[in-house]
């Protein structure tokens, strides 16, 4: 297995050869940062703990070179920065028994750029060496422009696929920005189990990110919590914890349909409804 920056990493937990693992993957999440898998896609790493018929391989696609810094990490270089967050991204996998973990090390800019060579010839061989049943990618009303060019990228190489070849599931995950606002038939629950303690250690191994005050790992488990009891006002909760995800399928199955229209097709369900409740009540 070869990817097209010298520094991507590839760690299989559990030893082995890489492209076997790739190969029988069940649970892909193909995201921008380290940690995002941890925060945003949590749901996908707990179907497949403790599992020997689900392969969670977990893909990060930048170099974490631009990630903000403070207190022991103050002065640390972009350089030095990058090796200490590809270690704790194999922590994570290894207490999380990921099957594999594969960090491509792109240059943040390099993956807003479409069509970017490196970033889709490295997406093009992942996508086409394995058969997931599932895909997480980010969602395309996400804020952080690294994300959604991930997420494009990502649809750019799925779409190169012969069709029999593309992921039969695809959801995009709530990051920055949630997916709460989304009209409750548009929303995919996914099922946060209830090993909490598995969820917060693999978000606590992102020391260098958790450690200037930013508690993702306290943030995560309230949105999931919050999402869960705010999802009915008068049902009783069916999940304790819930994360929020937005159906990608449509856009993989057919090439044609722009991203942009889809993406604004949410936010035109939400004005729609939004008018409609105040026209009946005023
Ligand atoms: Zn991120």
């Amino acid at each position: 297995m070869h990817f097209s920056r010298p520094e991507a990493d590839i760690f299989v937990p559990a030893g082995g050869d890489a492209a076997t693992a790739l190969a029988r993957t069940t649970h892909l999440c193909v995201i921008a940062h380290q940690d995002d898998i941890e925060i945003n896609a949590w749901p996908a790493v707990a179907a497949c703990y403790g599992r020997t018929d689900r392969f969670f391989t977990g893909v990060v696609v930048t170099n974490g070179a631009g990630s903000p810094r403070t207190g022991p990490y103050a002065n640390y270089t972009d350089d030095q920065m990058k090796l200490v967050r590809v270690e704790e991204q194999r922590e994570a996998a290894r207490i999380g028994k990921y099957n594999l973990q594969l960090q491509l090390a792109h240059p943040s800019a390099d993956v807003k750029r479409p069509g970017h060579p490196g970033v889709l010839a490295d997406l093009k061989a992942i996508f086409s060496a394995c058969r997931p049943e599932i895909v997480y990618l980010h969602q395309p009303l996400d804020k952080h422009d690294t994300h959604v060019g991930v997420m494009l990228r990502s649809l750019e190489a799925i779409r190169a696929l012969p069709k029999a070849q593309r992921p039969k599931r695809v959801l995009g995950v709530e990051a920055w920005r949630g997916l709460d606002w989304l009209l409750d038939d548009e929303k995919v629950p996914m099922d946060c189990g209830d090993n909490t303690e598995l969820a917060l250690r693999l978000i606590q191994v992102f020391k260098s990110q958790v450690v200037g005050g930013k508690r993702y790992d306290i943030a995560s488990i309230g949105r999931r919590q919050s999402n869960a009891t705010f999802h009915a006002s008068h049902a009783t909760d069916t999940f304790t914890q819930v994360a929020w995800a937005l159906d990608l399928t449509p856009l993989v199955q057919d090439e044609t349909l722009s991203i942009k229209d889809f993406a604004l097709d949410r936010v035109d369900r939400l004005r729609a409804d939004t008018a409609n409740r105040l026209s009946k009540l005023t």
